[in-house]
Order: structure tokens, then sequence, then C-alpha cells
């Protein structure tokens, strides 16, 4: 009957066999529509590989549908009657198919549920069950609390899935391992390589495609090292388990310059995209360990950022609502250095952790919160166009991830929803935790003076300057003690010096 006919619309970051909106629908019936648009590729300046990973996956999740017998409506970018955005493209695809409604599930993002809501014909939003905690539990667990803390949430989601539980209690006895996972890395030669993955007919396809219509966008594709289906995910978390979960753990904040992944896992495009589920990377890890072939901090630490991290940040974005991207609690309007977009600078960590960034569409957490993150907070930068840069050049990045660790963890944007201090540092924790301060044109060494770090002068302008936000604030308490013992004319060179540094920096030129 073809007036009961639906559309199952599958967004590139949907690529779930068995989502929601799949199981929803009938497959002798229903028509599965995909589309490549531009309001998509455009509403950020994406980084060119995470366009070309998002339509190669795309294209290769569509063919294991009609594999699977789904008839499926497919719309490549540029094809003639792409009408460029996913509601233009439902109301194509329905007349065509004369279906009168669509089914999906709900977007990761307010703006495409919004879209979706004032789409001419009715498209049901399906919940993502695909995340362990829905938006439902979460609310549920947030009622009545005066903080959201992740630490706690956590807990429940351990409790929940039985994950490194011993009966009631945590595995080993504790719930956290943290205070053995802060060592810096020494360079490895023998140290295992991210696997490879060469490019198959299709996204060589989509390599050409993106390297012609999106030529200046952020970004090169010649690194482009990317799984683009399920199974190749699953190889990418084989190899993970099997080599790097070990000392994920321990080295989980460190930075080398010449090792821009270390032992990092590299699943998070996989995960956001829906290749692979959190429960079943977390069994992997949580089996290895029960093997007896992965240490329990290292298990705990990679488990937590998952069930933990992950689903907490989500919890928040919907919960807090759409404006939260828009808050602006230190009110901080400085314009993002050019040196983000690649643009010169002398600081090395920085030139380094945006170079990666251009060549990988990636940066391990560590970069992303205490080298980009931390400087745009100390240089006082809109976190509006920090938000836009963080989503734009990352190839796991959307919008219900990358903005609560934006503006939330990174910038204290909301005022402290999700962190319970402001993530920033001198200088000397970088130092600590790389080896970039080595061949730096700055000294780390220096507090003040010529050639002084500039995370050693914006630290401490940027916490005079908000003493009223945090002054208060029993976890900073000694800092600002600190701060108040020194001379007051060092603090008076201090503060001068930073504001040198801050015209330097709106001047693109430090
Ligand atoms: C300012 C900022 C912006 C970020 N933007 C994004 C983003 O757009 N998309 C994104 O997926 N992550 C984001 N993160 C979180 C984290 O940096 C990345 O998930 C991680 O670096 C991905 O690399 P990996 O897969 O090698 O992670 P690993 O270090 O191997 O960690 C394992 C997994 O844990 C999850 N995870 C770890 N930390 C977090 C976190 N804070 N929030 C959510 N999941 C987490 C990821 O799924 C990741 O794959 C951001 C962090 C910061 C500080
Ligand atoms: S000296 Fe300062 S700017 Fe240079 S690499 Fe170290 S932390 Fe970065």
């Amino acid at each position: 009957m073809a007036n009961k006919r639906r559309l199952v619309l599958v967004l590139g970051d949907q690529l779930t066999a068995e989502g929601a909106a799949l199981r929803a629908a009938d497959k002798t019936r229903d028509v599965v529509m995909m589309a490549e648009v531009r309001a998509e590729t455009d509403y950020v300046g994406h980084h060119k590989q995470k366009i070309a990973l998002v339509f190669a996956a795309m294209r290769a999740f569509a063919e294991g549908l009609r594999a699977d017998g789904w008839t499926v409506a497919y719309t490549r970018f540029g094809e003639t009657g792409n009408s460029g955005s996913i509601t233009g493209e439902i109301l194509r695809r329905a007349e065509e198919h004369r279906a009168a409604s669509a089914v999906t599930i709900a977007p990761g993002e307010w703006r495409l549920r919004q879209a979706l809501e004032d789409c001419p014909i009715p498209v049901v939003q399906l919940p993502d069950d695909r995340f362990l905690c829905s938006e439902a539990e979460f609310a549920e667990w947030a009622k009545g609390r005066k903080s959201l803390r992740m630490e706690y949430f956590y807990r429940e989601m351990r409790r929940k899935t039985g994950l490194l539980m011993a009966g009631d209690d945590p595995e080993g006895g504790q719930w956290n391992y943290d205070a053995e996972n802060r060592k810096p890395a020494q360079a490895d030669l023998f140290r295992v390589n991210a696997p490879r993955f060469a490019p198959d007919g299709t996204t060589r396809e989509v390599l050409d495609l993106v390297a012609r219509e999106f030529a200046d966008n952020f970004g090169g594709l010649e690194g482009f090292n990317w799984a683009v289906d399920r199974n190749g995910a699953q190889k990418a978390l084989a190899h993970f388990i099997a080599h790097n979960l070990a000392d994920f753990g321990t080295y989980q904040d460190a930075m080398l310059e010449d090792d821009p992944l270390l032992y990092h896992s590299l699943l998070s495009p996989y995960l956001n995209l829906g290749l692979l589920g959190p429960l079943e990377v977390c069994q992997a890890a949580a089996r290895a360990y029960a093997a007896g072939k992965v240490p329990l901090n290292s298990a705990e630490g990679f488990i937590r950022q998952i069930i933990g991290w992950r689903e907490y940040v989500r919890g928040i974005y919907f919960h807090e609502g759409p404006d939260y991207t828009a808050r602006n609690h230190l009110d901080q309007h400085r314009k993002l250095p050019w040196a983000y977009w690649g643009g010169k600078t002398e600081m090395n960590c920085l030139r380094h952790a945006v170079a990666q960034t251009r060549d990988l569409a990636y940066a391990h957490h560590i970069q992303r919160l205490m080298i980009t993150g931390n400087f745009a907070l100390l240089a006082g930068v809109d976190p509006a166009q920090v938000q836009e840069w963080y989503l734009a050049v990352y190839i796991d990045a959307f919008e219900w991830v990358e903005a609560p660790n934006t503006a939330g963890m990174s910038q204290f944007a909301d005022g402290g929803v999700i962190a319970s201090k402001p993530y920033v540092s001198s200088g000397a924790y970088i130092d600590r935790m790389s080896d970039y301060c080595g061949s730096c044109a700055y000294s780390v060494k220096k507090k003040m003076g010529e050639g002084a770090c500039p995370f050693n002068l914006l630290y401490w302008h940027f916490l005079d300057r908000n003493r009223d936000k945090f002054a208060g604030n029993p976890r900073m308490a000694v800092i600002y003690r600190s701060w108040d013992k020194r001379k007051p004319e060092d603090r008076k060179m201090i503060l001068g010096q930073a504001e040198t540094m801050l015209n330097k920096i709106a001047q693109d030129a430090f």
C-alpha cells in the first residue's frame, strides 16, 4: 500500500545496521534514504578528511543495506537534482516514492532535530538507543542534584553495565585509577603503529571528490588512514586491544612531538559514526583485563572514557538545551588566532598540535584540552569561535560530543556545569607531560621577561582578570594565595607583559 510507505532517513553518523529507525522499518515496503548535501558539509568548514570519511562510510553502508535487501535512495554530492539539504531530500524522495512520512534516529544535534520538526511531512525521531544512557535516564539521574559530576554518573554506568564489577564493588576496590595514569612518555622506536587502511575504490572516488569540491577547507587528505566500514572499524578495535590498551592508561596524558598517536585508540570516529558500539568496545577491553593481558588502570581508564565521559557529555548536551553552545560565562570576546588555522606561531606546542590536526584530523585528548583549549581560554578567545574550530577540524566532531567538551570542559563557558574549575595551566604542565618545550623559541622556565613562555604569563592574567568568578572556589584558593604572596611589582610586571602578549596574539604575531 503506497500511502503507508515510509522513508527511513539514515544520517551520516547513524551507520548502524541495528539502529532504531531500521529496526522500526519494513524492508519489503519502506525506502531507506541517505544524502550527501551542501547544508551538512557547509554549516562549518569541516576538515577534508572528515567529509571524506563520512561520505565514504555512508556509501559503504548503503551498499551493505542494498546487499541485505533494502531499497536505498542515495543522493550523491553534486548529482543532478540534489536539493542541498536533508529536508529538501526528504521531500524529493517522498514524492518520488509516494511516501507520506519518514522515520529516523533523533539527530545528535539540536539544529537538525529542529529542521526535521519543521519538515512539511511528518518525521518521527526515535530515541538513539546506541547510547547506554538514554536522555530520559540522564534527566532522571540529574534531577535534584546540585552538581552533575561525571564521576558519580560513571559509577552508575559501571553498575548498570556490570563492566569491571566484582559483585556490587568495583574491580580492585577502587572506581578510578587515574592516580597511576599521569606519566610522561619516552620516544619508543618499538611502539606498534596504527593499522593501515588502504583506500578502496569507493574511498578513492570520495577522496577525489573532496579534493576537488572542498579544496579550500582546512586539512590535508594525504594522511587519510581511516576505516570506512564496520569490518575495518572492528580491525582497528582488535589492533588497539592487542597492542596499545596495556599502556593506554599510564601514558594517556603524555604528548610527544614525533608521536602524535601514542597509545590512544583512534576509535572515536567509528564510535561516533555508529560503526562500533560503546558496549562492544568496552567489553573487548574488559575481556583483555580478565584474560590478564592488560592492567586494571588501563582497562578502567579506557572504559571510563566511554561509559563515563562519552555518555556523560551527551547527557549534558541534551539536558542543558539548545542555548548551551551560546554560553559565555567568562565573557571572553577575543578572536581565534590565525595560528589555529595553520598561521605562523613561535609556540612549539601549539604549532605541533595544529600541524598534526591539519595532517590527521586528529589530536588526542590532552592536546585538545591542555594545548589548544588551554591557550584559547587563557588568551580570552570567544568560546563560540573556539567551538566552531573544534567542530570543524576533528574527524570525530559532532556537536553532541564536541560542544560539552569545548564549551564546558575546556572553555568553562557553561559556568561550571561540567568542570568544577577551569582546565588552565602554565607551561610547567606542558613541559612535564611533553617534549615540546625543548625546541621552543620561548622558555618554559622563564616566568616573565623577554622570551617567557606565553602560558606562564597568560595563566596569571587569566586568574587575575577572573578573580571575582574563581576566588571563592575552594579548589583554587591555594593558587590565589600563591599569587597574592608574590611581590606587588612582580605581579604588575607579569600582568603588563601578559597584556603585551595578548596584543601580539591579536595581531597574530606571537
Ligand atoms: C576541547 C575538546 C574537544 C573535543 N571534541 C571531541 C569531539 O568532537 N568528538 C569526540 O569524540 N571527542 C571529543 N573530545 C574528547 C576526546 O578528546 C576524544 O574523544 C579523543 O581524543 C578521541 O581520540 P581516541 O579515539 O584516540 O580516544 P582515546 O583516548 O583512545 O579514548 C577512548 C575513547 O573514549 C571516548 N572519549 C574519551 N574522552 C572523551 C570525552 N572527553 N568525551 C567524549 N568521549 C570521550 C572516545 O570515544 C574515545 O574514542 C574533545 C575533547 C576536548 C578537550
Ligand atoms: S615553552 Fe611554552 S609555548 Fe613553548 S612549547 Fe613549552 S609550553 Fe609551549
